[in-house]
């Protein structure tokens, strides 16, 4: 595979991508699923690379599949939590990429709580940056996972129906995975409480459901997001125990879909809140335990196909 494939210089969000360059994505992730699952899980395709994870926010499964990806590909990995950084000193965003340019890294991976943080750093700074989440906006390696997941499960993207069900106002994964899914020709509909829908979301060409039995009904991929309880200013729902009455995912409303119909969450989950643990834990339909698996070697996939297009130091550019 060359580099035309995938003729981006970062990875900031989903939206923009063409079919052919999330096939060409997803393809080579599948050779890691592979090398992740083999004895020796190493390769020394970035020996000499450097990739910085910088997270203004909490992670638990990106930071770490990350910096698994980065290492299992033989790069050199830093970890920096805006907490322990200078930002916490009061240093700008532009301050911090100054600083990180004069680092020589090839790869940042950034999570901000503010949309669009991450399309200003990548103005700023020398090197590829992929977008690890920011604010309510993108999260395309989340997306990139849950499509590698899904076509390993149902062998395609294309024709299948996916419901997206919960906080969509908040979620980053859902707009990630909205603008993929339409690319790669699935069925979207989105469920949720009036308050946790944005009313423009069908623009984005979704089908919306607030009764979930009704939008549950015959679809092959149930995802289910979390609560974002930290992005929410003000009550968006009566209280917990209504709100999974009638959107927490359990037995009775997973009966609507389709008998075959796999079950995902981005995590973390709120067990009892957006899910009952019968569910989520159910081996057969439940695709969470794959989800994180295959974050690994999506990242990896992008770190490769990234820095194909940096020249090593003492390559002619
Ligand atoms: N881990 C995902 C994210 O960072 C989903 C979530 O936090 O609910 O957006």
């Amino acid at each position: 595979m060359t580099q035309d494939c995938f003729p981006h210089r970062h990875l900031l969000g989903i939206q923009g991508l063409g079919p052919e360059e999330i096939t060409a994505l997803l393809d080579l992730a599948e050779g890691y699923v592979l090398q992740n699952r083999s004895l020796d899980k190493r390769k020394n395709l970035l020996r000499g690379r450097t990739v910085i994870n910088l997270f203004f926010e909490n992670s638990t499964r990106t930071r770490t599949s990350f910096e698994l990806a980065g290492k299992r590909l033989g790069a050199d990995v830093i970890n920096m939590q805006a907490a322990a950084s200078s930002v916490q000193k009061g240093e700008t965003l532009i301050d911090t990429a100054m600083t990180l340019n004069a680092m020589h890294l090839d790869v940042l991976v950034v999570r901000h709580p503010d949309s669009g943080a991450v399309k200003l750093l990548s103005e700023k700074v020398n090197c590829a940056v992929i977008n690890g989440g920011d604010g309510s906006h993108e999260h395309p390696t989340q997306a990139l996972l849950d499509a590698l997941t899904i076509r390993r499960r149902k062998g395609a993207l294309s024709g299948l129906t996916v419901a997206i069900c919960g906080d969509v106002l908040h979620s980053r994964v859902a707009r990630s995975n909205i603008y993929l899914l339409n690319a790669m020709g699935a069925r979207v509909r989105v469920i949720g409480p009036r308050t946790l829908v944005p009313t423009a979301i069908d623009r984005l060409g979704v089908e919306v459901f607030h009764d979930m039995r009704k939008g549950l009904a015959e679809v092959d991929v149930i995802m289910m997001l979390r609560i974002q309880n930290e992005r929410m200013r003000g009550n968006f729902i009566p209280s917990i125990r209504e709100y999974f009455h009638f959107f927490g995912l359990d037995r009775e409303k997973l009966a609507m879909a389709k008998p075959d119909a796999v079950i995902m969450h981005p995590g973390p989950m709120n067990r009892g809140v957006e899910i009952d643990s019968d569910v989520a834990d159910d081996v057969e339909r439940s695709l969470i335990r794959e989800q994180v698996e295959m974050g690994v070697a999506v990242r990896m996939a992008c770190l490769d196909l990234l820095t194909r297009h940096i020249p090593r130091s003492g390559e002619a550019v």
